[in-house]
C-alpha cells in the first residue's frame, strides 16, 4: 500500500516514518540517497534515484587563449559517469578554463539541457548545439529536475586571488552556485546540498553583485532566498569551491545556514613538481587540513567535519544519516586508478600551499 501524504504525527515511530516517507507526492518511490562522485576540480556527478546531474565536467583544464573541447576526454568521462547512473541536466558555475571548456561537448554527447552563464551558452551555440539546449542564468531560477529533485540557482562570487583583494562582480566572471534539494526515503525533510565552483568570503559575500551594469543581491542574501524558497532550515552538505581563503566564507556560511558537513573541492587544477591535472595520473597532491589551520580550527569548534576527496572518481552516499564514502571500482578501473587512496602517480606538494589563508583572516 502506498501512502501519498507524509504523516508528521508518525515521526515518533522510526519504522512508520521510513515507510510513510518512502513514497513521493506522486506515489512514486523516493530515492534512498544522493550518490555523489567527484572527478577532479569541481566536477561532480549526483545520481538521485532516476535523476543524474553533472556539474562543470572539466576533464582537461586548459587556460590557453582559445581552449576547445576535447571529444575523446569527454567520451571517456561520460563512460565513467554512466557507471554511476546518467546525466539529465548539466550545471555550470563559471566559464573559466578549469570549469566550462568541455561543456559544449558534454551537451553534444548527452543531448541534455545545460544551465550556465551566458558566456558558456555562447560557446555551446558556437559549437553547433541548438541554442535552446543552453539556458543562460541570472540567478534566482528554479530548475525542477523531477518530482523529487529541485535545483535553485544562486548568484555567487569568484575567488579573490590577493589577500587584500575585493570583488563585487564588475571585473569578474559571473559565478553561480546551486542549491540541490532532494526528497529521499529516509527523512521527512528533503536533503539540502549547496555547491559552488568558486567563492570568496568576508565583505565579498555580503556586498551586492554587479554584472553588466545590473545590481543583484549579495551572494549570502541570494543563498538565503534560495534556502527560504526550498523551505530549508539547514544545509546538510556545503561543497565549497575556492582554492583560497575558505575560512572567511566558512565563518559566514556555517552559522547562517547551519552547515552539517563541509566537502572541500576545487582540487587538482594547478600543476606541481609531480604532475599537472590528469585524471589518469590521479590527484597529484593531497588535501591537507593542516595547510588551512584557521579553517581546520574554525570547523572543529563548530563541530563540522571536513570530508575531502582523496582521488578522482571517489564516491559517497549522502542520506539522512550524513555522508559516507563508498567503493567505486568501475569508474576508477576505467582510468587505471586504485580502488582506494591516491595514485597511480606519486603525489607532490599543494601548489597553493602557504597562500590558502591570509594574515588577518
Ligand atoms: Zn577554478
Amino acid at each position: 500500500m502506498k501512502f501519498k501524504k507524509l504523516i508528521w504525527g508518525s515521526l515518533a515511530s522510526a519504522v512508520a516514518a521510513a515507510v510513510v516517507s518512502a513514497y513521493g507526492a506522486g506515489g512514486n518511490t523516493l530515492p534512498k540517497d544522493v550518490r555523489m562522485t567527484w572527478f577532479g576540480i569541481t566536477n561532480w556527478h549526483y545520481q538521485i534515484g532516476d535523476v543524474g546531474i553533472l556539474l562543470d565536467g572539466e576533464t582537461i583544464s586548459d587556460f590557453s587563449p582559445n581552449p576547445q573541447p576535447n571529444v575523446a576526454s569527454v567520451s571517456k568521462a561520460l563512460k565513467a559517469v554512466r557507471t554511476q547512473g546518467d546525466i539529465d541536466v548539466i550545471l555550470v558555475g563559471h566559464e573559466h578554463g578549469d570549469h566550462g571548456v568541455q561543456v559544449p561537448e558534454w551537451a553534444s554527447q548527452t543531448g541534455k539541457q545545460v544551465y550556465a552563464p551566458a558566456e558558456v551558452c555562447a560557446a555551446v551555440r558556437k559549437y553547433g548545439v541548438p541554442a535552446a539546449k543552453c539556458t543562460a542564468l541570472n540567478g534566482g531560477e528554479t530548475i525542477k529536475v523531477s518530482d523529487d529533485v529541485t535545483v535553485r540557482v544562486v548568484r555567487w562570487i569568484h575567488s579573490i586571488a590577493e589577500c587584500t583583494g575585493f570583488g563585487h562582480g564588475t571585473n569578474d566572471p559571473e559565478v553561480f552556485g546551486f542549491l540541490i534539494t532532494a526528497k529521499t526515503a529516509g527523512r521527512m525533510e528533503p536533503l539540502q546540498l549547496f555547491v559552488s565552483d568558486s567563492g570568496a568570503g568576508g565583505k565579498d559575500l555580503t556586498t551586492p553583485r554587479v554584472s553588466k551594469g545590473v545590481t543583484y543581491g549579495s551572494p549570502i542574501d541570494n543563498l538565503r532566498a534560495a534556502m527560504a524558497a526550498a523551505g530549508a532550515t539547514s544545509l546538510d552538505v556545503w561543497q565549497g569551491g575556492p582554492e583560497s581563503r575558505v575560512v572567511t566564507q566558512a565563518r559566514l556560511i556555517v552559522p547562517a545556514f547551519k552547515v552539517k558537513t563541509f566537502m572541500p573541492h576545487h582540487l587538482g587544477v594547478r600543476a606541481n613538481s609531480a604532475s599537472e591535472f590528469k585524471l589518469e595520473y590521479g590527484l597529484h597532491f593531497p588535501y591537507a587540513v593542516d595547510e588551512q589551520p584557521l579553517l581546520r580550527d574554525y570547523l572543529r569548534q563548530a563541530g563540522v567535519p571536513q570530508v575531502p576527496p582523496v582521488n578522482y572518481w571517489d564516491a559517497w552516499t549522502f542520506d539522512a544519516d550524513g555522508v559516507r564514502p563508498i567503493a567505486n571500482k568501475p569508474a576508477k578501473a576505467l582510468y587505471g586508478l586504485p580502488e582506494v587512496g591516491p595514485g597511480p602517480g606519486k603525489q607532490g606538494e599543494n601548489p597553493r600551499a602557504g597562500r590558502l589563508e591570509c594574515k588577518g583572516d
